[in-house]
């Protein structure tokens, strides 16, 4: 191994070296890290809040369509379960008035036990 060949390469020199061997280089850059650390760990935070922050804008619209498709969806269903009821007669009662109708007859909010099954062959 040559000397230079502990010299990074660097093309804008006159030499083609850099001025630092690798060792130097790497003890510079550990004490510039070193000395940064809280800037440097500030600037990865940002970074990494702006990229969440557009990700987040990006789906908004996305969000919004699905939210406003669920709530058309859900219109159309309710519509349909009340045509539905309504056409086997049953009347459309808020649930207030079930509530009162039930307390009105206690009896029918206790449906009454069904009959036992009957066996055919018992004497
Ligand atoms: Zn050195």
């Amino acid at each position: 191994m040559t000397v230079e060949a502990d010299f990074g390469l660097d093309r804008s020199k006159t030499s083609g070296r850099r001025s630092y061997c690798k060792a130097c280089d790497r003890r510079r850059g550990r004490a510039y890290y070193n000395a940064h650390k809280d800037e440097l760990y500030a600037q990865r935070v940002a970074a990494r809040e702006a990229a969440w922050r557009a990700e987040s804008e990006a789906l908004e619209e996305e969000h919004r369509k699905r939210v406003a498709a669920a709530k058309t969806l859900h219109a159309a269903q309710v519509r349909r379960q009340k045509e539905f009821l309504r056409s086997i007669g049953v009347p459309d009662l808020s649930p207030e008035e079930i509530s009162e109708r039930a307390r009105r007859r206690p009896s029918a909010s206790v449906p009454a036990p069904l009959p036992l099954p009957r066996r055919g062959r018992c004497p």
